[in-house]
């Protein structure tokens, strides 16, 4: 079908919408086609999608049905597009653009008999991240980066997954390829569910009973909110079958891995990754070594709290300000580079950050990080996230933990807030729990034992709801701002 509209060999298509059957069909066809499979985040704003857009020049679009309300207001600021493709449904005619409703089209298409051969490092997909300067910036993944990837996700001590795993992908397939693991269940035949639109923890749940999901894949706000929602009706769902969940994009608190383990059963494998490495880089399952087999239940939770050995075929390395690489000790901290199979090589378009890409093949993650004598890594905060008070860094990921540690919390984010003395201090905003208060006092004194006083926030904030970014991370630029108009007004 696709072949009919055109589309060859290098040709970007563009999606716009959620997981689901059609998504998946496509993610398959358009590469396999020669095609750049092009997923765009459905929460961006039409500013965000078309500069990204405007620069790859999609000429055909995939859009999801519950997104009809995008065609006015989006298409016609795209004339590169010549076709959309209603996922389920006929989008309206629009000047210079031809509607087509995909499952019509599919039956009107003569199966394909040859495949056409591909050069490995040619794109298969492009993904795009927001940008903290200058909008988005766009990646193309290989078919021989993705390839590597998914092999390396389909490695017992990866997420040992299986055939006989069903995989419930949260993750949204516009968030770096659905982290590949739409690629790997295809790869190893496990059994799929993708939830739509919906990501409530209510709806995933009800999935997970259905279905009897055995592993599933999300950032850490949407495993709180599940975690949530389990403790406060533990007798609604089923989740017997769920042996492991994995959490990514964003750090974990160590409540919320014993919370899983302790009350359902369920481990959390921590991962880290990014857009620019496609994406996953570590994998962190609670046993892989005879010495971790050998670790207290305490022991273990400190173990899967950090984000772990990077998967094979990647090289992590710690550098301090001078470029020397910091001790493996666990605790030296310094700029985390990655490079290796699956690392991209560079932003599709001029990019104010393009030079994070280094001519040796290492990229600049913008993470600060730290590797100990047994190379796991532990990410200590995002370069432009940590406090800097007195001349001293604060690092606010580990207050954000710590913080979210406490059982009135529900989630917390430290942000920086100028300050005439120290140059900068950090400040706390919180989600209580139901029913729950806190005060600063409160909050010190549970600190105390892990920081010193002057690195505890000045500030303690409550919010009915936490900002998030469009891949549902805790967004602390809309902090920041929020709290720049706190002390302006
Ligand atoms: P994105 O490409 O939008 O998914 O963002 C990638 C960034 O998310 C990384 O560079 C980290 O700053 C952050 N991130 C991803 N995984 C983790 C993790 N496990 N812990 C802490 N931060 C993470």
């Amino acid at each position: 079908a696709l072949k009919s509209l055109g589309v060859g060999i290098g040709d970007p298509v563009a999606t716009l919408a959620f997981n689901d059957h059609r998504h998946l069909d496509a993610y398959l066809a358009v590469p396999c086609l020669g095609g750049a499979i092009h997923p765009v985040n459905t929460r961006w704003s039409d500013d965000e999608i078309v500069s990204v857009l405007a620069r790859t020049r999609d000429r055909v679009m995939l859009l999801d049905a519950r997104l009809a309300d995008r065609v006015d207001s989006l298409l016609p600021r795209c004339p590169w597009i010549e076709h959309v493709i209603g996922l389920g449904w006929s989008p309206p005619g629009i000047e210079g653009i031809t509607s087509h409703h995909h499952d019509e089209l599919l039956a009107a298409a003569k199966p394909m008999l040859a495949w056409p051969e591909l050069d490995e490092t040619s794109a298969m997909a492009l993904c795009s991240t927001s940008g903290t300067t200058g909008g988005p910036k766009t990646v193309a993944y290989t078919h021989r980066s993705t390839c590597l990837q998914t092999m390396a996700l389909g490695l017992t001590d990866c997420m040992r997954l299986s055939g006989r795993d069903t995989l419930l992908a949260i993750v949204p397939m516009f968030h770096a390829l659905g982290w590949c693991l739409p690629y790997a269940a295809a790869m190893l035949g496990t059994r799929l569910v993708l939830p739509h639109r919906d990501l409530s923890a209510a709806r995933l749940l009800d999935l997970v009973s259905k279905h009897r999901v055995t592993t599933a894949a999300a950032v850490p706000t949407i495993w709180n909110a599940v975690l949530a929602a389990l403790d406060a009706e533990p007798q609604r769902w089923d989740v017997s079958s769920v042996d492991r969940i994995v959490s990514g994009g964003a750090a974990p608190t160590a409540s919320m891995i014993r919370g899983f383990r302790d009350r359902y059963g369920i481990e959390v494998i921590h991962s880290w990754g990014m857009t620019e490495i496609n994406p996953v880089g570590t994998m962190s399952p609670a046993v892989t070594t005879r010495e971790e087999a050998a670790m207290d239940p305490d022991q273990r939770i400190e173990h899967q709290s950090v984000a772990g050995r990077p998967l094979p075929g990647l090289t992590l390395e710690v550098e301090d300000e001078q470029g020397r690489p910091v001790p493996t000790d666990g605790r030296s901290t310094g700029r985390l580079l990655v490079s290796g199979w699956w690392v991209a090589d560079g932003y599709l378009h001029e990019h104010p950050e393009t030079d994070r890409f280094r001519e040796d093949g290492r990229l600049e993650t913008g993470d600060v990080a730290s590797i100990d004598d047994r190379g796991r890594m532990t990410i200590r905060d995002r370069e432009k996230d940590l406090v800097k008070s007195g001349g001293e860094w604060i690092s606010s990921l580990e207050l954000d933990r710590a913080i979210g540690d406490l059982p009135e919390v529900m989630a917390a984010a430290v942000v920086a807030r100028p300050d005439e003395k120290w140059g900068e201090r950090p400040v706390a905003f919180v989600t209580l729990a139901p029913g729950a208060s806190l005060d600063l006092e409160t909050v010190r004194i549970a600190l105390a034992s892990k920081f010193q006083t002057w690195q505890m926030p000045d500030d303690l904030h409550p919010v009915k709801t936490m900002p998030l970014t469009s891949t549902g991370k805790i967004d602390k630029k809309a902090l920041r701002a929020k709290m720049n108009d706190m002390t302006d007004s």
